[in-house]
């Protein structure tokens, strides 16, 4: 009998999570990947609303704060980011696992309230390589490219917080790794 699992995978931005995380869903759809809310705003072209995340003014963001509707939120970078707790908790229940893809202190947040949660970290093969992929994506300007790569150093440090530590080098070797986890993890 497999058992529901709630994971928790964080990595540095531009490493591959989104990349690797598709695929996982496309092998596994019974898995709810859970879509945070942010006050970022969309990467025109990559990002639509409600898919990669539900995009909030922070008044809207500050107001479901106040409605206890975050299981946890942080500030990453200047946006807040945060976890809604009611599609979580409602998966929960009808017995799926869930996927939170959520930075290393909101990490330690979730740990706190879901002790049984499975963390999972996904580093890049080096901080040169990630730089590339970064401004590869042509997602942000070089100022804010460069405040995540000293944001992705402080990460870093924290891997070993991590059950497990996945390296994104081939993207399939990262996918099937991933794989493998949740496999092992809801057979426990
Ligand atoms: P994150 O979600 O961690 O911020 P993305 O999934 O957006 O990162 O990936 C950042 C960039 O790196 C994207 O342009 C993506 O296509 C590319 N990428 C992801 N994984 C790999 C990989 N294994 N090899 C090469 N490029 C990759
Ligand atoms: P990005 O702007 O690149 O999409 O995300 C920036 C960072 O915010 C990433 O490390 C990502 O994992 C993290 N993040 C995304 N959603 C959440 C969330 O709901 N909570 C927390 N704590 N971090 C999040």
């Amino acid at each position: 009998m497999s058992k529901a699992k709630l994971f928790v995978i964080s990595g540095p931005s531009g490493c591959g999570k989104g990349t690797v995380l598709v695929q996982l869903l496309e092998r596994h759809p019974e898995l709810f990947y859970s879509v945070s809310a942010t006050t970022r705003a969309p990467r025109a072209g990559m990002e639509t609303d409600g898919v990669q995340y539900h995009f909030l003014s922070r008044e809207a963001f500050e107001e479901m704060i106040r409605r206890d509707g975050f299981i946890e939120y942080k500030q990453y970078c200047d946006n807040l980011y945060g976890t809604p707790r009611q599609p979580v908790e409602d998966a929960m229940a009808a017995g799926r696992s869930v996927i939170l893809e959520i930075e290393t202190e909101g990490m330690r947040e979730v740990v706190r309230q879901y002790p049984d949660c499975v963390t999972v970290f996904i580093a890049p093969p080096s901080l040169e390589v990630l730089a590339q992929r970064l401004a590869g994506r042509q997602s942000e300007s070089e100022e804010k490219r460069n405040k995540r790569l000293r944001r992705a150093a402080e990460e870093l440090m924290r891997k070993n917080d991590y059950q497990y530590v996945v390296v994104n080098d081939a993207l399939e070797d990262a996918v099937e790794a991933l794989d493998q986890i949740y496999c092992a993890e809801i057979e426990k």
